[in-house]
């Protein structure tokens, strides 16, 4: 793989979020400040912009440098400096091990930013075990559409088992117990950012 395959994971995103974008905003009124899906969406609207320009640099470290830019939320940063870690973290040319580390690395990176870990009602929550799904994968042997298809479901499964928990990081935390009983808005985006993945496949 290599960075065509980036921007094509890139670009299937921006379209995956631009079409959950009222999902994101329902989500987040009910348990933040309902910005999460006009953040996200024109956040990679900028994104695709900013590829389209065709600058240097692999296309990972430049959508998350335009996310930090360009979106004033949390989720700006975090998912931002995610993708600017896995950038740096790959080669010009990578296998799906290689990918899988990445991905952890910027996984590891939001959990350092926001001091947040599984359990706190996070992109977290969708994130890491889709980094753990697809890092088993790879070591059973899966190729990467298999491995995509798995960390997607992992990230699936991971967002929905927010809806019970009591949010400690974030907005959604200044509710307390009142914050259980929804999807947290930024597990349900990791979720759509990685079901992107796998219909771009390999
Ligand atoms: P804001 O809360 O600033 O309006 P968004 O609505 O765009 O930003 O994003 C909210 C999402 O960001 C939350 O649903 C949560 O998943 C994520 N988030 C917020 N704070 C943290 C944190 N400290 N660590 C990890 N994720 C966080
Ligand atoms: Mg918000
Ligand atoms: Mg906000």
């Amino acid at each position: 793989m290599d960075a065509a395959f980036c921007t094509a994971w890139l670009e299937e995103a921006a379209g995956a979020v631009a079409e959950g974008r009222e999902r994101l905003t329902a989500l987040d009124s009910a348990i933040g400040d309902g910005d999460h899906g006009a953040n996200l969406d024109r956040g990679f609207s900028e994104v695709r912009q900013a590829l389209a320009a065709g600058g240097a640099g692999q296309p990972l470290t430049v959508a998350g440098v335009t996310l930090i830019r360009k979106v004033g939320g949390a989720s700006g940063p975090l998912y931002g400096s995610a993708l600017r870690a896995m950038g740096k973290a790959l080669a010009e040319e990578f296998t799906v091990a290689d990918f899988a580390a990445a991905f952890q690395a910027g996984v590891d990176e939001v959990a350092r930013l926001g001091k947040a870990e599984e359990g706190d009602k996070t992109m977290l929550d969708a994130l890491g075990p889709a980094a753990r799904a697809l890092a088993l994968a790879v070591g059973e042997g899966a190729g990467a559409r298999e491995a995509f298809e798995r960390a997607a479901r992992a990230a699936r499964e991971g967002a929905a088992a927010t809806v019970p928990m009591v949010a400690r990081k974030g907005r959604a935390s200044y509710l307390g117990e009142r914050s259980a009983g929804h999807e947290d808005p930024g597990a349900a985006s990791s979720a759509m950012i990685l079901d992107a993945l796998a219909a771009v496949g390999a």
